[in-house]
């Protein structure tokens, strides 16, 4: 996973993934970004008539079949079997099959459909693929890429090109950044046809398919804008043997404070593909994304929140968490939020880290000590608490029987949690 350089390349929907939070404010603070399938992106794509390889979602074999029969019959030479998951990388692991008749095609999809795949983007334990893509193969002359990324640095809207398509554009962006080409976008223009052109050449287009490139990416950009996307990423862009253009992958994720105006793109969300305990965090409007360290954290504001995953990190541990709990969480968001924190089995500590504003420290405290109590949590809790009614607070745990350790400081705590995250006290 990209972490710094340029930034324009950090994977935004991952950004919350990443443990520095300058990165994680370079790249947007923490802007959720929802993704959606291949199969999903390409329907978009379609209504700005954006051509797309045709084809058909299937969740069960027998779908699958039906799909991959009717487009032989249609005269399709080539079909293609792609699994649906939300995460790239799938041809290389094994997911995407192009085949030439209907028994390779059902010899394909059953071999993915249901399959974990594991690739560069979802970890060692993979994705289980429960939707397949039955899609007419292309005949494939040049593999290219298109991205549009929102740049929060020029805070533009970037369209990039490269002629490295088809393979992992991070690996492009690092070792050969010259590579991809860039047009910022004025947003109180819009992208421009010349904009298109300036790329299209680059791409090294043939002059006879520049007017299709130019319609091509302006669609793309139109979607990008209509849907409030954060990314949208054709790659590989193709052109075929008979010169057409066509987006044989797509890639779309959106900026989630945005869903609220989209209710037909918020249907689309898969929370098979999502984390669990995400799924579980959004239903109390917990502000939830799960890491991989060991450290949980209950903080009050984001920013504080990105302090905090920092400040263990210079500690020397990690943070198993990013939580948010918000200015006004009650008593029963604090439970609901310990009761997250301990559902994953990593944890070795929770780190409270509350500044009371809005939110007191005395109702705060009050909260955790019931939620470890009803809870029975066994695994020690260090708080550092700073704010309104923050002596209360503190008598409240003093008070309560149960062993909380309390740090004076955001670094004293952090080193208390970090040392009980490996064992000691
Ligand atoms: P990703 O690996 O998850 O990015 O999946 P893609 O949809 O990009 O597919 C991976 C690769 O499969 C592409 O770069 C192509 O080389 C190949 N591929 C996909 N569709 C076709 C097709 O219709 N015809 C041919 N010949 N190759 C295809
Ligand atoms: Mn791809």
């Amino acid at each position: 996973m990209p972490q710094g350089g340029n930034r324009t390349f950090v994977r935004f929907q991952d950004c919350l993934r990443l443990a520095a939070s300058a990165t994680l404010l370079a790249a947007g603070g923490n802007t959720k970004h929802m993704k959606i399938h291949e199969y999903q992106a390409k329907e978009i794509l379609r209504k700005y008539n954006v051509p797309v390889p045709g084809g058909e979602m299937a969740i069960t074999l027998e779908e699958a079949d039906t799909a991959a029969k009717s487009l032989f019959a249609a005269g399709n030479a080539v079909v293609v079997v792609k699994a649906q998951i939300h995460a790239g990388g799938r041809g290389k692991g094994g997911g995407v099959k192009v085949v030439k008749t209907l028994n390779d095609a059902n010899a394909a999809s059953k071999a993915i459909l249901g399959m974990q795949l594991v690739t560069h983007q979802t970890g060692a334990a993979g994705q289980k693929v429960q939707r397949l893509l039955i899609e007419e193969g292309s005949a494939i002359e040049r593999e290219l890429y298109l991205g549009l990324v929102l740049d929060r640095a020029s805070a533009k809207v970037v369209f990039m090109a490269s002629q490295a398509g088809g393979m992992e554009i991070e690996e492009v962006a690092a070792k050969d950044p010259e590579a991809i080409y860039k047009e910022y976008i004025d947003p109180a223009v819009g992208f421009q046809p010349y904009q298109a052109r300036k790329l299209a050449f680059k791409l090294g287009l043939k002059t006879t398919q520049i007017n299709d490139a130019v319609k091509f990416m302006t669609g793309l950009y139109k979607a990008f804008i209509d849907t409030d996307s954060t990314l949208m990423e054709i790659n590989p862009f193709i052109t075929t043997k008979d010169d057409k253009l066509l987006a044989l992958d797509c890639k779309i994720n959106f900026d989630d404070n945005a869903m609220f105006r989209h209710k037909d793109l918020k249907e689309l969300r898969d929370l098979a593909e999502e984390d669990p305990l995400e799924v579980e965090a959004s239903k109390y409007a917990l502000n939830y994304i799960k890491l991989d360290g060991n450290i949980a954290c209950m903080v009050n504001g984001a920013g504080l929140a990105m302090a905090t995953m920092d400040i263990i990190e210079y500690a020397g541990g990690s943070a198993a968490n990013f939580l948010d709990v918000g200015g006004g969480a009650n008593q029963e968001q604090i439970e609901n939020a310990f009761g997250i924190l301990l559902s994953d089995p990593n944890v070795k500590a929770i780190f409270i880290n509350i500044f009371g504003g809005i939110l007191r420290v005395d109702v705060l405290a009050q909260g955790v000590v019931n939620a470890a109590k009803k809870l029975n949590v066994q695994i020690p809790i260090i708080l550092r608490l700073e704010g309104t009614n923050v002596e209360e607070g503190r008598k409240i745990l003093k008070d309560s029987g149960l062993n909380f350790l309390v740090g004076s400081t955001m670094k004293e705590a952090a080193d208390m949690a970090v040392a009980a995250a490996k064992g000691g006290k």
